[in-house]
């Protein structure tokens, strides 16, 4: 299998020598600074033990402690762990936040758990990570098939072993325990703001835009809502089970409804598909990423569009709003045809933003209001926004993903520059 983290690296060596950088700094962001491997071990209801491979990588700590998601997926791989990781770094930099970039993840299929060994798993997962993770060192967030119940178990996980409350070690809690208003919301609402940006550049009308949409878990959906109430047609969406299409466009909340028909109490997941939406018809996955739409949204996993299928792709403007979801070699092909992507380090930038409101707001003891953290959320991503798009047009060449590395790598470089050599800093601990 083609390695996700190779890929991730030979973009970042590209995006870097095009941007003018360093070697030093490409040399930095070479390698993950630590990562911890765990074989967990979990009680199943029926007594028995099964054994599970963790991971947490904690890729680069220059800009200030790492920040990223856990994922529960049977793919998750070390690999998979440190390209994400890398992506986090790159994200948190052109973001300007205080943080550098980590994941973690465990290779786990969570839909075939029942909700004591899901909590079981998220509990044996912080005792193997707690004194890896912390507020001041390492935070993680929800990933694919984490959500803020995890997260809860987690902190309480953490604290339990540390024997004082330490709310900020995780972001994306439930309200009632730490966590921020907005955030449930936060990657999908960023995601549409982008895309609202990019329309208005582009002096297009939402009623125009015809809108596909790959993946309908938490960033999905709420992305897709948004658009669908900011006019945009939404004529396609898919889940792992498959894909519905109606030219007419789909109604995002039937479609979310349908889906949910099935959840029980004893699962924490979907049980149900978008399939299962009546008045629309089924097509493939394939089917979905070659349909003629305006905007192509894949909001799933790494990989959706790669060599093999990027001749499929008629959509002009992509939002990527999955990590890494275009392989570096069908985003030069893409690029090179003159479709306009707005890169994942930006596109779902929103999670990641709120949860260092979350963070600031532990650390302060004081939340925000919903408002407050919807306003600073789209200022934040505005500034961002205008500030790549003016790079972009200095050149013809350019794009938005090369000039969001330039300006994360010209963050990280200067980090370096004041912290000295890089082997200081690899061995410096912190
Ligand atoms: P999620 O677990 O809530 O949802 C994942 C969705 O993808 C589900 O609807 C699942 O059915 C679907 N899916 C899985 N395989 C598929 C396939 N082959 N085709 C179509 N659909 C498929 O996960 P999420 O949090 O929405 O994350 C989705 C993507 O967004 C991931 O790449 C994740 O890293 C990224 N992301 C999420 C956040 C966040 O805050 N949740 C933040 C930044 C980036």
């Amino acid at each position: 299998m083609k390695s996700v983290f190779e890929d991730a690296k030979k973009r970042l060596h590209k995006l870097g020598k095009l941007s003018g950088m360093s070697n030093r700094v490409i040399a930095s962001l070479s390698r993950p600074r630590s990562i911890l491997c765990a074989s967990l071990s979990v009680i199943m209801d029926d007594g028995s033990i099964e054994y599970f491979d963790a991971y947490r990588c904690q890729y680069s700590s220059l800009l200030g402690p790492c920040k990223g998601g856990i994922r529960f997926h049977p793919d998750v791989s070390q690999d998979e762990v440190q390209a994400l990781a890398l992506w986090m770094t790159i994200k948190c930099a052109v973001v300007d936040l205080p943080y550098g970039g980590g994941k973690g993840g465990v290779s786990v299929d969570p839909k075939k758990l029942s909700r004591l060994e899901l909590e079981r798993l998220s509990r044996s997962y912080m005792r193997a990570m707690a004194d890896f993770v912390g507020p001041d060192k390492d935070i993680p967030a929800p990933d694919v098939y984490t959500n803020a119940r995890i997260m809860a178990w987690m902190r309480d996980e953490f604290e339990v072993i540390k024997r004082q409350k330490q709310p900020a070690v995780i972001t994306g809690k439930p309200v009632g325990m730490g966590g921020s208003l907005g955030r449930d919301e936060a990657t999908g609402r960023g995601a549409f703001h982008v895309t609202e940006f990019l329309r208005n550049k582009e002096g297009k009308a939402a009623e125009d835009i015809r809108v596909a949409v790959q993946g309908f878990g938490n960033a999905g959906y709420n992305v897709a809502k948004f658009l669908y109430e900011a006019g945009y047609k939404i004529v396609a969406i898919s889940d792992s089970k498959g894909a519905i299409y109606s030219a007419d466009g789909l109604d995002v909340e039937n479609v979310k409804k349908y889906k949910d028909k099935h959840r029980t109490l004893e699962s924490e997941y979907c049980e149900g598909s978008v399939c299962e939406t009546l008045e629309s018809e089924t097509i493939t996955h394939e089917e979905l990423l070659a349909l003629d739409v305006d905007l192509l949204i894949p909001a799933a996993l790494e990989n959706a569009i790669t060599k093999d299928n990027v001749h499929l792709i008629k959509a002009r403007w992509i939002t990527e709003v999955a990590n890494g979801p275009i392989s570096a070699e069908a985003d030069r092909i893409l690029h090179e045809k003159g479709t306009v992507i707005v890169p994942d380090v930006l596109a779902n930038a929103g999670g990641v933003i709120v949860s260092y409101f979350e963070w600031v707001q532990n650390k302060a003891g004081y939340p925000w209001t919903l408002d407050e953290v919807r306003e600073r959320l789209k200022e934040k991503l505005e500034n961002t926004f205008e500030e790549m798009w003016l790079y972009q047009h200095q050149s013809k060449k350019s794009s938005l993903r090369l000039a969001a590395y330039a300006k994360a790598l010209k963050r990280i470089d200067q980090a370096v520059e004041i912290r000295g050599t890089k082997e200081y800093f690899m061995n410096s601990g912190v």
